[in-house]
C-alpha cells in the first residue's frame, strides 16, 4: 500500500490527496434519488470534458479503467465488426485481443514497446483493404512509459470513415488532450491516475457518431451504455451510482481546474524531465528509444545490471520508495515511475532519485 511508503511512486493508483479524501467522507444517501448527485454528475462531466479536449458526452461509470476499456468495444462493436489496433506496448495489444474476444476480425499495426508512432504510410497501407470499423489507440502506453501522438491518426481514422478510440487512462488530466481536434469519437479514461482519486471510476467521452454505432449495436449489460445516454436529463441510473467515488473523482477534476489545467500539464512535463535526467545521471537505462516520445507521466527505465527486479524492488521498499515494475514482455527487465497526478512533484522526484543512488 503506497500509504506505507514516505515515497509513493506506483504508476497508479497514486497516492490520494488529503482534500480528496476528505470528499468522499460523507454520509452520501442514495444517488440515483438525489438531484444533488445529478448535479455533482454534469459538473464532473463538464470538468472532465475541459481536460480531454472535447465538447462530446462524457458518462461516467462505477468500476476503475477496464471498465470503460469493455465497454466502450462491446457497446459499440458486434462479432464481424473490423478493428485495426495500433499496437505499440502491452495495452494495445490487450485491447485488440479484447476486440477479437468479441468476435471482431482484428489486425493490429505492430512497433516494437519502446517506440511511438511516427509514420502512419504503412498504416494507411493496412487500412486501404481493410477498411475497419474501429481504429483503437492507446495515448499513454503505462508499461513502456511512452506517449503516442494520435492527431494524424485520428485524421486518418476521419478519412476513411472509422471510429476512432483513444485509452487515455493514464494521460487524461497530466497532459493537453484535444480529443475534439484529434478527431477523437471514444476517449477512456480512469480515477486512479493523474486524477488523484482513489481506482473507483471511469468515464468516456463519446462523439454523435459513436453514439450512433452504440444504438445500431444495442449491447445490453451491466457495462452497457446505452442506458447513460440520458441519464442527465432523465435523472435515472442503471444501477444505484457511488457517490462517494464521484466525489473523489470531482474533487481531483477540480483540484487541476483550480491549479490551472495548462500550468499541471508543463509541472508533469517538468517531473519527467527531472526524472530522466536523474536516472540518466545514475547509469539507468531508460526503456523508450530515443526516437520515441516518453510520457510526461510514467518513465520507464532498464533494471539495473546485476540485480534481479524483485532485488531491486525490496532495496527501494526498504528505503521507502515504491516503484512500479512492468508487465507482459516487460516484466523483470522494466521498472517504473509514475509521476502523475499528486506524485507529479519536484520535492517527491528528488527524494526518489536520492533513494535510487543510494540503492545502487
Ligand atoms: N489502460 C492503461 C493505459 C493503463 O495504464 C491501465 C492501468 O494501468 C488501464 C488501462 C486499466 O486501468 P485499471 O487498472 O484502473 O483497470
Amino acid at each position: 500500500m503506497s500509504a506505507m511508503y514516505p515515497i509513493p511512486m506506483l504508476p497508479g493508483p497514486v497516492s490520494v490527496p488529503d482534500e480528496i479524501l476528505a470528499a468522499m467522507r460523507h454520509n452520501y444517501p442514495s444517488g440515483d434519488l438525489e438531484t444533488d448527485f445529478f448535479k455533482l454528475y454534469a459538473i464532473t462531466g463538464r470538468g472532465l470534458a475541459r481536460l480531454m479536449g472535447t465538447r462530446n458526452d462524457v458518462v461516467i461509470m462505477t468500476g476503475e479503467g477496464m471498465l470503460v476499456l469493455w465497454a466502450a468495444l462491446k457497446s459499440c462493436l458486434k462479432p464481424g465488426d473490423k478493428v485495426l489496433a495500433a499496437v505499440t506496448g502491452i495495452f494495445g495489444d490487450g485491447l485488440g485481443d479484447m476486440a477479437a474476444g468479441i468476435g471482431c476480425e482484428v489486425r493490429k499495426f505492430c512497433l516494437d514497446y519502446n517506440k511511438t508512432l511516427g509514420d502512419l504510410a504503412p498504416l494507411e497501407k493496412m487500412l486501404e483493404d481493410f477498411s475497419p470499423d474501429m481504429i483503437i489507440a492507446v495515448h499513454c502506453e503505462t508499461p513502456s512509459g511512452t506517449l503516442n501522438p494520435l492527431e494524424d491518426l485520428g485524421r486518418i481514422a476521419r478519412q476513411h470513415g472509422s471510429l476512432f478510440c483513444v485509452d487515455a487512462v493514464s494521460s487524461i488530466g497530466g497532459v493537453d488532450i484535444q480529443a475534439d481536434a484529434w478527431g477523437i469519437d471514444v476517449l477512456l479514461g480512469g480515477s486512479q491516475k493523474c486524477l488523484s482519486a482513489p481506482p473507483s471510476m471511469s468515464f468516456l467521452s463519446i462523439s454523435p457518431p459513436a453514439w450512433e454505432r452504440i444504438e445500431r449495436t444495442g449491447y445490453q449489460g451491466y457495462d452497457a451504455l446505452i442506458p447513460w445516454r440520458s441519464i442527465d436529463g432523465e435523472y435515472t441510473c442503471p444501477y444505484t451510482p457511488y457517490w462517494h467515488g464521484l466525489a473523489a473523482l470531482h474533487a481531483g477534476v477540480q483540484r487541476i481546474l483550480r491549479e490551472g489545467p495548462e500550468r499541471v500539464f508543463a509541472r508533469h512535463g517538468e517531473v519527467a524531465l527531472q526524472c530522466r535526467d536523474g536516472l540518466q545521471e545514475l547509469g539507468i537505462e531508460l526503456w523508450p528509444a530515443p526516437d520515441s516520445t516518453p510520457a510526461p507521466t510514467v518513465t520507464a527505465a532498464l533494471v539495473p545490471t546485476g540485480i534481479t527486479w524483485h532485488e531491486w524492488r525490496a532495496r527501494l521498499r526498504a528505503r521507502g520508495l515504491v516503484v512500479g515494475g512492468s508487465l507482459g514482455p516487460l516484466a523483470g527487465k522494466v521498472f517504473r515511475l509514475g509521476h502523475m497526478g499528486s506524485q507529479a512533484e519536484q520535492r517527491l522526484m528528488t527524494d526518489a532519485l536520492a533513494v535510487l543512488r543510494e540503492a545502487l
